[in-house]
């Protein structure tokens, strides 16, 4: 039962991974808890590489069913500008590639069956509010029927468009500076050894990267992001950019195993790297995941941060039901959490992505060369001083540039 005067304890606006990770453990604590997306087919259509690191998965104490697996991923082949290649294998590059579609809709349904009610077809156009205060939502269903929900809780889980989050206060606008633009195909027949593939270079992607991410029946997702500030928005005004789709075919023109293959599915997408919201919290209002810019800012992952940010915020607001407590200072515990785990990592990829998009091809060259499986664990795991100090020993000239890593 929810609280007296209101029709949930909670409601969640977004089905993707951050907002019923979040339903799933609050229902699972007995809150009534509703969950509204204006897609009419959850997971659908997908906007995604699909890969997912094992990391939050075993965290979570989650089983994939096989369904929702496209494919297991063994390790990563990283690939620089001159082609050279480094294997990765170890507990940051182990995986799978998913059937997004299939894992977002599973995802809901441990949801609905902790409890939780999941709409979808239904869209949040506003926020309601008593007293000044955030009290519910309005929606949409089927585009019409426009009536109102209530909750002492409102959460956002939007993902990249957090047009509600935005009514609330927060600055969910993103700078062409802090996010990728990409483009991405399905292809098929693509051979692999069950290793993500990831290709480096300023011809290649200027400030990002080429991926191709294996799935099953010889298909992979094959895409690229580039920095959105480098992107050609305005070729009517003349102004000179990179076009992410023609960068990968020109990448896909000169891969043997590509350049015939079929592509059977096309998107174009945006994806923050930049630095995560400045406030997660308000007066009866959340934003997690992607919505809060929760993304890895090196590779614009953000499936598994969205899931982390769904099951801290789910803490924080079961102890604000159970309190009967939902000021901005008790759903704070929330971002404080969040801050001083994920955060901190984040906050040092960032520095990374930084540092990374000043180096020349044969700067990313030299790195290659030089540095070993296990300088890119330390790396990943923002221990950068010591990979730092072994390529600059070999190469001086790049103290300016990585000194900041130091
Ligand atoms: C090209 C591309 C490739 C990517 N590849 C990867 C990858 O390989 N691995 C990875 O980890 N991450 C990847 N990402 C990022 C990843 O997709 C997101 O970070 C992740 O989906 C975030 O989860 P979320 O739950 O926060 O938001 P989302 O999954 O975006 O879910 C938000 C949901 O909210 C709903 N919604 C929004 N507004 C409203 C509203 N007003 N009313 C009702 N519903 C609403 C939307 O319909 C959506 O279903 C990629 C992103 C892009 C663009």
């Amino acid at each position: 039962m929810a609280k007296e005067g209101f029709d949930y304890d909670v409601i969640i606006i977004g089905a993707g991974p951050a907002g019923t990770t979040m339903a799933r453990i609050l229902a699972g604590e007995g809150r009534d808890v509703l969950v509204v997306d204006k897609r009419k087919d959850i997971g659908s259509p997908v906007r995604c590489g699909e890969g997912l690191g094992e990391r939050e998965v075993v965290a979570q104490d989650l089983d994939l069913p096989k369904e929702v697996i496209s494919t297991d991923i063994l390790g990563a082949k990283v690939v620089a500008p001159n082609g050279k290649s480094i294997v990765w294998k170890d507990k940051n590059t182990t995986g799978w590639v998913l059937e997004r579609k299939m894992f977002d809709k599973w995802l809901a349904e441990l949801a609905v069956h902790k409890g939780a009610e999941v709409h979808a077809y239904t869209r949040v156009v506003d926020l309601i509010k008593k007293d000044g205060k955030i009290n519910g939502v309005t929606v949409e269903h089927s585009g019409k029927d426009a009536h109102e929900i209530t909750a002492p809780l409102v959460v956002s889980a939007e993902g990249m468009e957090a047009h509600i989050a935005r009514k609330a206060g927060f600055n969910t606008v993103h700078n062409l500076y802090d996010v990728d633009t990409c483009y991405q195909y399905e292809m098929q027949e693509y051979d692999h050894e069950n290793l993500i593939e990831l290709y480096f270079g300023n011809e290649i992607a200027p400030r990002g990267y080429v991926w191709i991410f294996p799935k099953k029946d010889k298909k992979a997702n094959v895409g690229l992001g580039i920095g959105g500030n480098l992107t050609n928005w305005e070729k009517k005004g003349g102004v000179k950019g990179a076009d992410p789709k023609v960068l990968l075919d020109n990448f896909i023109a000169n891969q043997p195993q590509l350049k015939n293959a079929s592509k059977l599915l096309h998107f174009g997408g945006i994806i923050s790297v930049g630095a995560p919201l400045d406030r997660f919290v308000e007066d009866n209002f959340m934003v997690i995941g992607t919505a809060a810019k929760q993304v890895d800012p090196i590779h614009g992952g953000g499936i598994a941060l969205a899931m982390e940010s769904g099951l801290m915020a789910a803490k924080i607001a079961n102890a604000a039901v159970l309190e009967n407590n939902f000021s901005k200072q008790r759903l704070y515990e929330y971002e404080k959490i969040w801050r001083a785990g994920p955060g901190k990592k984040m906050e040092k990829r960032l520095m990374l992505r930084k540092v990374l998009e000043h180096l020349s091809d044969d700067d990313l060259n030299y790195i290659f060369n030089t540095i070993t499986q296990n300088d890119l664990d330390k790396v990943m795991d923002g221990q950068f001083a010591g990979p730092v100090a072994k390529v600059v020993a070999g190469r001086p000239q790049l103290l300016g540039a990585l000194k900041a890593l130091a």
